[in-house]
C-alpha cells in the first residue's frame, strides 16, 4: 500500500511518507468563531476528520493541531455590537463548534487552540521577523515586507511582478511602504481589545496566528496543512512567507486543499447569504449523520453542489446500509460457510482501502462498499448466505465506517445529550434567536426563546421506541392485533417507521 496525496505546492500527486518516525504532524484551518459555522465550513472539516482518520487506519500516530481564530474584524465587530467582551462572545460559538463536531463525528483533535492564548508566541515570531528585517513597523501596526522574501507565491503561483511597489490599495486602512505587504500585527483602535508589546497595543493579524500556533505544537518543519481552497491566497501564502522568512528552513512538506461546497453555482459563505448551519438543517429534520455522509461522499478536490434532494439520497443510502447490517446481525441463516463470498467481501476492503490511499477517492470507497451491499442482499434473498459469511461483511463494514463513521444510528441520542432536543416533546431547542430560527424557515417571527416545534426529528427516545416494540410483540402474541396496530399508528405519528422482518421488527425514524 502505498498512500498518495495531491500536493498544491507541487501540484502534483506524490506519495505521502512521514518526515519523520511513524508521527504525521498536521495543522488544520480551524473556524473563525464569531457565529455558527455553516455546512460549507463542515464540508472542509469532514474532509480533513476523513484524512485524519485513513491516515490513523493505515497505522500512523497523529499530532493534530485545529486553531480557533477567537480575534479578528469580525469577531470585534459582532462581540461590540452584541456588548459583550470578546472572549466571552467567542465562548459561545467555541461551544458550539464543539457540540457540532460531536453530531459530525469529528474526531478530537489532538491540539484545539484559540488564537488569544498564543500571543506571546506571536509577538515573538513578528519580533524575529523584525530582527531578521523581514517585518517593519508603521503608525503602531507591523508589516511583512513581501520584496525582502524572494520565494513570495510559491503556493499560489501567481506573478506579483506587475504590483507595483508603493501602490497604494484604496481599501488600505494602513500604511504599508509596498502594496503587497501584509499586516502582522494591527495597532490598537478606540474601543477594541488589544495586548501590549514592545511595538506598542494591538492585537495580531490574522496570519501570524496560524504561523504561531503551527510551529509551537509542531516543529519549524511538519507534514501537513490543510484548509478550503479560497486559504491558498493570502492566508497559506503569507503562512509560508512569515514562517519560512523567520526559521530559514521549509515550513510545510504537504499542503491540501478541499474545494467549495457550493449553492446553485456559488460557494456557499456567510457574506453571500446563501447558507445553512448545521441546526438550520436540524431544525428541518434532517440527521447529522446523513450530513456528514453527503459532505463526505464527493472527493475532497471536486466541488460539492449542496441540495436537498442530495440530502434525502444521503439518508435512503445511510439506511441501506444499515439494513444491511442489521441483516448480517439479525437474519438466521443455513450452517457453513461460502469461499466465493467470503472473498466478495474482502475484495470490497482492499478497493475501498486502495480509492481511499489514492487522494481519498471517497465516491470510489462508497462504490466498492455499495457493489458488496448489493451482492450481499442478493445472496441473502437467493438464500446463498451463510452462517459463517456474515464476519467477513461485517468486518469490512465496520472498516469502512471507521472512516466515514455514519452506520451508528445514535443521532437522537445526542440531540439529547447536548440539549438541542427536548426529550418527551416535539421541541427542538435549538440556542438560536428568532432572526436565525426564521431564516431556518422553522418558525415565525415572534419566538424567541430558542425552542421550535419539529415534529420530523422525533418526539420518543430510542428507549421508548424499543419498549413500544416490545409491548407490541407480546400483544400480538396474545392475538391482541387491535393493540398492536395502535401501537404502530401512534408511532407512527411520532414520526417511527415499523418494518416486520423475519429477523424481527425493525425501526427508523421517519
Ligand atoms: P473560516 O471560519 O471562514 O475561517 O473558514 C473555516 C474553513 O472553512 C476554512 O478552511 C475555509 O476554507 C472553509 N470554507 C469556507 N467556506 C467554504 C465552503 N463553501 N466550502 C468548503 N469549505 C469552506
Ligand atoms: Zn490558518
Amino acid at each position: 500500500m502505498s498512500l498518495r496525496f495531491y500536493n498544491t505546492l507541487t501540484r502534483q500527486v506524490e506519495e505521502f511518507k512521514p518526515l519523520e518516525g511513524n508521527t504525521v504532524r498536521m495543522y488544520t484551518c480551524g473556524p473563525t468563531v464569531y457565529d455558527y459555522a455553516h455546512i460549507g465550513n463542515y464540508r472542509t472539516f469532514v474532509f480533513q476528520d476523513v484524512l485524519r482518520r485513513h491516515l490513523k487506519y493505515r497505522g500512523f500516530q497523529l499530532r493534530h493541531v485545529v486553531n480557533l481564530t477567537d480575534v479578528d474584524d469580525n469577531t470585534i465587530r459582532n462581540s461590540r455590537s452584541a456588548g459583550v467582551p470578546l472572549r466571552a462572545y467567542t465562548d459561545k460559538y467555541v461551544e458550539a463548534f464543539q457540540i457540532d463536531r460531536q453530531l459530525l463525528n469529528l474526531e478530537d483533535p489532538e491540539f484545539l487552540v484559540r488564537a488569544t492564548d498564543h500571543i506571546e508566541e506571536m509577538v515573538k515570531l513578528i519580533q524575529a521577523l523584525m530582527d531578521r528585517g523581514y517585518a517593519y513597523a508603521s503608525e503602531g501596526s507591523v508589516y511583512f515586507k513581501v520584496g525582502a522574501f524572494p520565494h513570495y507565491g510559491q503556493l499560489t503561483q501567481i506573478d506579483l511582478t506587475g504590483v507595483r511597489a508603493g501602490a497604494r490599495v484604496d481599501t488600505d486602512k494602513y500604511d504599508k511602504a509596498d502594496a503587497r505587504d501584509f499586516v502582522l500585527w494591527k495597532a490598537a483602535k478606540e474601543g477594541e481589545p488589544f495586548w501590549e508589546t514592545p511595538f506598542g497595543p494591538g492585537r495580531p493579524g490574522w496570519h501570524i496566528e496560524c504561523s504561531a500556533m503551527s510551529m509551537k505544537y509542531l516543529g519549524e518543519t511538519f507534514d501537513i496543512h490543510s484548509g478550503g481552497s479560497d486559504l491558498i491566497f493570502p492566508h497559506h501564502e503569507n503562512e509560508i512567507a512569515q514562517s519560512e522568512a523567520a526559521t530559514g528552513k521549509p515550513f510545510v512538506k504537504l499542503w491540501l486543499h478541499g474545494e467549495h461546497l457550493i449553492v446553485n453555482g456559488e460557494k456557499m459563505s456567510k457574506s453571500l447569504g446563501n447558507f445553512y448551519t448545521l441546526r438550520d438543517l436540524i431544525a428541518k429534520g434532517y440527521k447529522p449523520s446523513a450530513i456528514r455522509y453527503l459532505l463526505a461522499s464527493v472527493p475532497y478536490r471536486k466541488p460539492l453542489n449542496f441540495t436537498f434532494d442530495g440530502l434525502h439520497q444521503a439518508q435512503q443510502s445511510i439506511d441501506r446500509l444499515r439494513n444491511f447490517r442489521f441483516r448480517l446481525t439479525k437474519e438466521n441463516f443455513p450452517p457453513g460457510d461460502s469461499p466465493a463470498l467470503k472473498a466478495r467481501a474482502q475484495e470490497a476492503r482492499e478497493k475501498f482501502e486502495a480509492a481511499l490511499d489514492d487522494n481519498l477517492n471517497t465516491a470510489e470507497a462508497l462504490g466498492a462498499i455499495f457493489d458488496m451491499v448489493r451482492d450481499g442482499n442478493t445472496a441473502m434473498d437467493r438464500r446463498e448466505f451463510r452462517d459463517g459469511d456474515r464476519g467477513a461483511f461485517l468486518d469490512t463494514l465496520e472498516r469502512w465506517d471507521r472512516i466515514f463513521a455514519v452506520l451508528d444510528d445514535n443521532d437522537h441520542a445526542k440531540l439529547v445529550k447536548f440539549g438541542l432536543l427536548k426529550e418527551g416533546t416535539s421541541s427542538v431547542k435549538l440556542g438560536l434567536d428568532a432572526r436565525e430560527l426564521k431564516s431556518a424557515g422553522v418558525a415565525e417571527e415572534g419566538i424567541g426563546n430558542g425552542y421550535t416545534q419539529v415534529l420530523q426529528v422525533g418526539t420518543l427516545s430510542d428507549e421508548e421506541i424499543e419498549k413500544l416494540i416490545a409491548e407490541r410483540a407480546a400483544a400480538r402474541r396474545k392475538g391482541d392485533y387491535a393493540r398492536s396496530d395502535e401501537i404502530r399508528a401512534s408511532l407512527l405519528q411520532a414520526g417511527v417507521i415499523l418494518e416486520d422482518t423475519k429477523a424481527g421488527t425493525r425501526w427508523k425514524r421517519k
